[in-house]
């Protein structure tokens, strides 16, 4: 099979590894780029969410570079991603492609739907392959969520703009061809190293923000104008709500979702209303209680579950006395105006600070 998915962030190292090593091939997409929106959104229900469009996009350019299988994942509750995968199939076969689609849906949601699914994808490999496979891949994963973390710290007091950022690719190409655990090991080791060795200046005290929101555009930076790194290059820590070891952990290998943030939001929303919104509230009242500086909530354009935890977001912002900045995003958001926000809000927040020293 010639199989391509969605690009979401450093994820795609990780899903070459799998596909690769189940003995099939990978059509590995490249960041999403302008025309993979524009392709996507040609094509998609004018209302349709951002990473929608984005996915598309990506499933049509790996379809024009000759994939015959598409992988894509589900989601629980109200919000669309749950119909995600039938629309696009539909869309797709409309356009005159007959691609295979195999749509994953959490394990413990439909486990033989799942298994029969694996099935397909791991072909005449054994199972006891499959899981060695799976080890390393777990292994690729966690140092890739490691290196994300150190990049964040390390960006705002970098001395050389950039520089974190070309440490972090460099690293992560060591990690794209390592392929044994022993392999992982080490280049996770050379990595982290080269982010250690980025010039630094000791004595900054970064704000510390947490970024909130639709588990797509935190992790996908072209879906996000590369929110991370404008508000590193502005002297900011980053840590987002959702990386990929703890979305595996709380939202694949269980159907709990993480509960540090859904039990802090239950006072406000009992219910969990599809995507990541009961764990936006949640988040907020996290990352005040973290001590951070403030929050960016990042929710695509017509995503409910983001709508209604940002009708939350006054209140709970004047409740935990953390700044909240909701950055809605769709096809037509500019660049600019996401810097400009962004410059204004880390005045706001430096501006706090200067404050509470006084
Ligand atoms: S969480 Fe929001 S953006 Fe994601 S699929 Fe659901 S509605 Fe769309």
């Amino acid at each position: 099979m010639k199989i391509t998915y969605p690009h979401m962030g450093t994820f795609t190292l990780v899903a070459e590894q799998l596909v690769e090593e189940l003995g099939q091939e990978s059509i590995t997409p490249t960041r999403p780029t302008r025309r993979t929106l524009a392709l996507g959104a040609r094509y998609s229900p004018e209302f349709a969410c951002i990473p929608f469009k984005i996915c598309l996009g990506t499933y049509l350019e790996g379809l024009e570079k000759g994939a015959d299988t598409i992988i894509s994942g589900g989601g629980y509750g109200p919000c669309r991603a749950g119909l995600y995968g039938e629309i696009h199939h539909r869309i797709i076969n409309d356009l005159g492609y007959k691609p295979h689609v195999i749509f994953l849906w959490p394990p413990l949601k439909r486990p033989l739907d799942f298994i029969n699914k694996v099935k397909i994808l791991k072909g005449s490999s054994s199972w006891l392959h499959l899981v060695k496979v799976l080890r390393k891949c777990w292994a690729k994963l966690s140092a890739l969520d490691e290196m994300e973390m150190l990049a964040q710290d390390i960006r705002p007091r970098e001395l050389v703009k950039g520089d974190t950022t070309r440490a972090f690719n460099q690293g992560a190409a060591f990690l794209k061809s390592a392929r044994t655990l022993m392999e992982i090991r080490e280049a996770r080791e050379a990595a982290l190293q080269q982010l250690k060795n980025v010039d630094q200046n000791e004595e900054a005290v970064p704000l510390k923000v947490g970024i909130i929101g639709e588990i797509y555009v935190q992790l996908e930076p072209f879906a996000n104008f590369y929110v991370e790194e404008t508000l590193g290059h502005m002297g900011a820590a980053v840590r987002r709500s959702i990386y990929l070891t703890n979305f595996t952990r709380h939202d694949v290998l269980s159907t709990k979702g993480d509960m540090r943030s859904r039990k802090l939001a239950e006072p406000y929303m009992p219910l969990r209303i599809g995507g990541h919104g009961q764990n936006s509230i949640g988040d907020v009242i996290r990352y005040s209680r973290l001590g951070y500086d403030g929050v960016v909530q990042l929710a695509p354009f017509s995503c409910i579950p983001e709508i209604v935890a940002k009708s939350m977001m006054p209140y709970l912002s004047n409740q935990y006395g953390i700044p909240v900045l909701t950055l809605f995003i769709d096809e037509q958001t500019g660049q600019t105006g996401v810097q400009t926000r962004l410059e204004a809000f880390v005045d706001l927040m430096d501006q706090n600070r200067e404050h509470s020293r006084r």
